[in-house]
């Protein structure tokens, strides 16, 4: 349900549907990141399931009272915590993602995108958004995370999740991984491989810097820029996929 609802309203009101004359947007996109997440999620969530049951059964650290925190600052130092620890998880999960030996059989289905649309923050191959997932639940049997804290940071990693791919580049923080940052791992596929900071891709050299002139709309959303950025990817797609097997919409390039 957040995944439909919030990427619906963030393709509603957040997206720049402009994007979709990119050439490097596909021919059906949206339906095929619709598709792709339709059929992942199910499995995602059964797999899952064991994991999730074991928490909620008390064989984890989670806690119902504020006073159940080893100490009372736990209760707001949990949230930094909790996302320093998933976003090293994830960094190299989804670095690992990325060897040659792997990438094709399983994460190559979520860089199929290479313009991105918020339907593509949940479509995986369901064994990438399994893997990807795992830290979050594997947090409340190291550290103790209370219940309520537990559910929303739930809510916050979809949201996120789905913001990183909207395209809105909202902050040139150079702390955090937002949509500048994920887009360019989209199109690089080798830079920025976290989630929520750019610390652990700063440790593990991979980190590539948004340029200023993406934060400027007209630069960005530019014929020239675009013609650069698809000749760009084009070199990286052939030289870390082989042949490019993806469909692009002709004719929205043609309308623009
Ligand atoms: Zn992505
Ligand atoms: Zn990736």
């Amino acid at each position: 349900m957040i995944y439909f609802v919030f990427a619906s309203l963030s393709y509603w009101l957040i997206f720049d549907k402009q994007t979709q004359n990119h050439p490097k947007f596909l021919k059906n996109q949206i339906w095929l990141e619709m598709v792709q997440a339709n059929k992942s999620l199910p499995v995602m969530a059964v797999l899952t399931a064991p994991i999730f049951l074991a928490e909620v059964r008390g064989y984890g650290r989670l806690y119902d009272r504020f006073d159940e925190a080893p100490t009372w600052w736990y209760n707001f130092f949990q949230f930094p915590l909790f996302l320093v620890f998933t976003d090293c998880c994830i960094y190299w999960i989804h670095r690992g993602l990325h060897h040659p030996s792997i990438y094709k059989y399983i994460h190559k289905a979520h860089h199929k995108w290479i313009m991105p649309t918020p339907f593509a923050s949940h479509a995986f191959h369901p064994l990438d958004g399994y893997a990807q997932g795992l830290p979050y639940h594997i947090f409340p049997f190291i550290f103790p995370l209370q219940k309520i804290a537990s559910v929303a940071l739930f809510v916050f990693i979809n949201f996120w999740t789905i913001m990183i791919h909207d395209g809105e580049y909202v902050t040139e923080n150079p702390i955090v991984n937002g949509a500048a940052c994920h887009s360019l791992h989209h199109t690089k596929f080798q830079v920025n491989y976290g989630q929520f900071f750019t610390f652990f891709d700063r440790l593990g050299g991979t980190y590539h810097r948004p340029e200023a002139s993406m934060f400027e709309r007209e630069i960005r959303m530019s014929q020239k820029q675009w013609q650069k950025d698809a000749k760009e990817c084009a070199d990286v797609v052939r030289e870390i996929e082989g042949s490019d097997d993806r469909t692009y919409d002709e004719s929205a390039k043609k309308t623009n």
